[in-house]
């Protein structure tokens, strides 16, 4: 499937061309690019703006996936055992404002 990232308005598949997934994390700040007139000179200067509220599809630290499914990693509190894996659902690191599927 295809998305558009509402805060950074970038497009992507959630699946690469070798079919590994794909995980969306919008850039530290947009760039509007300088302007130059025939001779070189600069019109208008570049501008970089921070971006707020970015989209960080990573999973969060803590899970894990084994054989397509997702456990959280619980350790035991004497230390004396390894820690267990608890079913759990996938959260990702910053919905940021959101996704829109496009394709
Ligand atoms: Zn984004």
């Amino acid at each position: 499937m295809k998305f558009q990232c509402i805060t950074c308005s970038g497009t992507y598949s959630d699946t690469q061309p070798d079919g590994t997934p794909y995980f969306h994390g919008c850039p530290s700040e947009t760039v509007q690019p300088a302007v130059f007139d025939a001779t070189g000179k600069v019109t208008v200067a570049e501008v970089r703006t921070p971006l707020a509220n970015r989209r960080d599809e990573r999973i969060k630290p803590g899970l894990i996936i084994q054989d397509g499914k997702v456990y959280r990693e619980v350790a035991d509190p004497t230390h004396d055992k390894p820690p267990t894996l608890d079913p759990a659902v996938v959260e990702i690191i910053s919905q940021g404002k959101g996704r829109t599927q496009i394709a």
